[in-house]
């Protein structure tokens, strides 16, 4: 078997099983959005912040993806929402087969909306669907303004871009039209949202954009939303 034909063999069947997720999702009534970015982003800081902004009424839960350990996990379930924690014991991103398993032991019907947080790193997981609905991407200002251009994949599949960390935008002298422009000639659709989990900049403007893609999803549910 050619390289390619395997790695396409691979794909197949991991849509196969993110199409079962999606189901899943949808007949729990679940909006599920995979949160990506590079190490040491802010993935947990932004679904804690956004968490404690949607509750009580927006139950949340999260997939914690890492390459080894559970202190995310802990961090989560210490904030007091559901979580499982997917070690891939090397493997750079999560995988519809390890989101599957996660979602068997959580309590999906206490849940209205997820937090799949991936493997930090900006290059694999945008190639593996999950079954999610939406990809959230987060940059931080201390990565440098750069990131657009030099990994325009990860960009392009984004549906929310985050530049999170933006107080120290003026330690770091970040440019933001640079950065701001290198998303726009990728993806002139995904709204780049500002936040400081510091100061809570942007979370509640985040937190309606999650509750919209809820509303959109499941406009007949019953939900107080
Ligand atoms: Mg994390």
């Amino acid at each position: 078997m050619t390289k390619i034909s395997l790695k396409k063999q691979i794909l197949d069947s991991n849509d196969a099983v993110a199409a079962t997720n999606r189901k899943l999702f949808d007949a729990h009534h679940i909006v599920a959005f995979n949160v990506m970015a590079s190490p040491g982003a802010g993935k947990t800081s932004v679904i804690l912040s956004l968490a404690s902004r949607l509750k009580p009424t927006h139950k949340v839960g999260v997939v914690e993806g890492d390459i080894a350990s559970r202190i995310d996990t802990e961090k989560v379930i210490a904030a007091g929402y559901p979580a499982f924690q997917i070690n891939t014991g090397g493997n750079c991103h999560l995988d519809a087969v390890m989101v599957q398993k996660a979602l068997s032991a959580l309590p999906l019907d206490d849940i209205h909306i997820l937090f799949v947080e991936n493997v930090g790193n900006l290059i694999c997981p945008a190639n593996f669907n999950l079954g999610t609905h939406k990809n959230i991407v987060i940059a931080s200002v201390p990565e440098g303004s750069d990131k657009p251009y030099k990994y325009p994949g990860m960009f392009m599949k984004a549906d929310i871009v985050i530049l999170n960390k933006t107080d120290l935008m003026k330690a770091f002298d970040f440019d933001l039209a640079y950065f701001t422009h290198g998303i726009k000639i990728l993806n002139d659709k995904a709204p780049i949202v500002l936040t400081s989990c510091k100061s809570k900049r942007g979370i509640r403007e985040l937190a309606n954009l999650v509750i919209a893609k809820y509303r959109k999803n499941f406009a007949n549910h019953n939900f107080e939303f």
